[in-house]
């Protein structure tokens, strides 16, 4: 006991750095997808999110961009409580059969022009949950989807960059003839 306390009272705590809060690449990112949403939709950009049967672990990424220090609101970047407010459909897990026809409901719920992003490695396939009784699929399975961001779980870095992906891409598609 007297040795731990001796420890603890020179060892360096085990917690990362905070990050800068204004953090360049972050912000660069952000803007550019809030840019190309409003190029797109002409205002900014909602997102709902549907957790169709994960274990969590993509959530807490996907809550992430919302804590204080990516705070991709104030790019204007939204998560709204409403399929009927969404531009963007986030599903994350392996789709449940307890919630197949949720995830189908809120999709014929969704107004057009919308996105299905099919977040992590089990919205592709199953992942690690594929076989189970329980699952229906990967997210391709129960609805359409127009991306996929791989990860176990993907960080919120890579979610914004996906994002971004699909809005110059439907910019882009937009503008041909
Ligand atoms: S991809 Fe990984 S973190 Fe995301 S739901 Fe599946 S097991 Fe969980």
């Amino acid at each position: 006991m007297r040795k731990l306390l001796f420890q603890s009272l020179f060892r360096s705590p085990f917690t990362e750095q905070a990050p800068s809060s204004d953090d360049a690449a972050l912000s660069e990112l952000a803007a550019a997808v809030s840019n190309a949403a409003r190029r797109r939709l002409g205002r900014s950009l909602s997102i709902r999110e549907i957790d169709a049967g994960s274990c969590n672990g993509c959530e807490l990424e996907i809550h992430a961009l919302n804590n204080a220090y990516y705070d991709i609101e104030r790019f204007g970047i939204r998560f709204v409580a409403s399929p009927r407010h969404a531009d963007v459909l986030m599903v994350t897990g392996p789709v449940t059969k307890n919630m197949r026809e949720a995830l189908e409901r809120t999709y014929h719920a969704t107004p057009n022009p919308k996105w299905v992003v099919a977040v992590g490695d089990c919205a592709r396939d199953g992942g690690c949950f594929a076989g189970s009784y329980a699952v229906v699929g990967g997210v391709a399975e129960v609805i359409p989807v127009d991306l996929h961001i791989p990860g176990c779980p993907p960080t919120p870095m890579e979610m914004l960059k996906g994002i971004l992906a699909l809005l110059e891409a439907a910019d882009a598609a937009a503008v041909v003839p």
